[in-house]
């Protein structure tokens, strides 16, 4: 597993597209809320696959979860953490 830290373009190239759009989380967390059902974004994370330890972003969250964790500087481009769990995928690990 490689500790540095990669470009956001790369972060981006990296991680799997979400499965349905924005507009569709909100609708499902919605319908799942009013069924009384488990409708937080780590349910629907779970529900369809994404990796729980970064909630499908590829990148390591911030210990306060808001925005990414720096890992370094490459000249004045910030380098993200990759997720060690989906080694930057987003998708959950099949095991
Ligand atoms: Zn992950």
């Amino acid at each position: 597993m490689q500790k540095i830290g990669l470009p956001w373009p790369e972060v981006i190239s990296k991680v799997a597209p979400k499965p349905i759009s924005l507009e569709e989380i909100k609708a499902w967390r919605t319908r799942e809320a009013a069924a009384g059902r488990p409708s937080s974004y780590e349910d629907f994370c779970r529900v369809y696959g994404l990796c729980l330890t970064c909630l499908g972003e590829g990148v390591t969250h911030n210990n306060d979860g808001v925005g990414f964790k720096v890992v370094g500087m490459e000249g004045n481009t910030r380098l993200f953490e990759q997720c060690p769990v989906c080694g930057g995928t987003g998708k959950a690990p099949t095991s």
